[in-house]
């Protein structure tokens, strides 16, 4: 199927971008990558009667160093966030995570706000995110506002990005030295995960062995929005960084989720991957 008809516009900066978003009204739609968006317009899931392409404004792209953060412009592809050395240093759970988005073709084209700014349950960036409090920098008409990502996800396919708004950039608060892991579970190569596990740790050794003293863990496609594992992060903290400890701490990893049920899987299937996911994340995480 072909699209709607629709009015297009390329604006070269975030003004104008608003501007035209302004005009148009509840009916237009932001373009990113177009990798989720042009799917949804070629089945007519969404008519709108204008398309604001974000493509041509430079001042969204790429990663720079803001002292103890990094700043991901919002369509920065995805490839490029995979490549950056800044993330790789001081994001690296990103990095490992943007390795997974589908694959090469999808990862040049898609970009990294316009897949946060989706919000599918199942997107593999949500969780690192999360794990990682990040904040999401949004430009609406009254100016600027962040928003923390435990925010940020409100809903299925649902942000508190409004209409006429515009995801500009994402902070990463620098987690250098932290050791991470995503663990993602597919039955295919490329496949959206079943359900994975982002999780980001800091273990310290004063002489009495590796101790885990920060945890942070995000859980991929366990409810409608990414989460994060709470209660494993709590028991976490002060245990050795053990197999033992780990696999206790993970128990606990579907608490105060809702996954779905689909053909890859039940709820109960997915609680159950949530656990042995969370252990392996936290493990790799930790070196062990
Ligand atoms: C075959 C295939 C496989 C995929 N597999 C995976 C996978 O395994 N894991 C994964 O995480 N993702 C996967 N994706 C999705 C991929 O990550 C897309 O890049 C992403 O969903 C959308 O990014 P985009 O830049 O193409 O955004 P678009 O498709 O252009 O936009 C998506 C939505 O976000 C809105 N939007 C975009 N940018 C902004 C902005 N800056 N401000 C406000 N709203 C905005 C748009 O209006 C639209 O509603 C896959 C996609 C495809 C086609």
């Amino acid at each position: 199927m072909i699209p709607a008809q629709f009015d297009y516009v390329a604006p070269s900066t975030v003004d104008e971008a608003l501007s035209a978003l302004a005009e148009a009204g509840e009916d237009a739609k932001v373009l990113a990558g177009g990798q989720s968006l042009l799917p949804v317009l070629r089945m007519r899931l969404n008519v709108p009667s204008l398309v604001v392409d974000l493509g041509r404004i430079e001042a969204l792209r790429g990663v720079r160093d803001d002292g103890d953060a990094i700043v991901i412009g919002a369509m920065t592809p995805h490839i490029d966030v995979l490549t950056d050395p800044l993330v790789r240093e001081h994001a690296a759970l990103l990095s490992e995570a943007v390795g997974h988005v589908a694959d090469p073709q999808v990862r040049h084209r898609g970009t990294f706000g316009g897949a946060l700014a989706h919000a599918d349950p199942a997107g593999d960036l949500g969780a690192p995110t999360l794990a990682l409090g990040a904040s999401f920098v949004v430009a609406g008409s009254n100016g600027t506002r962040t928003v923390e990502a435990d925010d940020f996800f409100e809903d299925l396919f649902t942000t508190a990005v409004q209409d006429g708004e515009i995801l500009t950039e994402v902070r990463i608060p620098k987690h250098t030295a932290w050791g991470a892991h995503y663990e993602k579970f597919v039955r295919v190569a490329h496949q959206w995960p079943i359900v994975a596990v982002a999780a980001a740790v800091k273990v310290s050794d004063e002489g009495t062995g590796a101790t885990i003293s920060e945890a942070r863990v995000g859980l991929t496609n366990m409810g409608l929005t990414p989460l994060r594992a709470r209660s494993v992060e709590a028991a976490l903290v002060g245990q050795p960084a053990t197999d033992e400890a780990v696999r206790a701490a993970a128990a606990s990893a579907a608490e105060g989720t809702s996954p779905p049920s689909d053909l890859n899987g039940d709820a109960d299937y997915r609680r159950h991957l949530a656990t042995v996911l969370t252990r392996r994340a936290v493990l790799a995480a930790a070196g062990v």
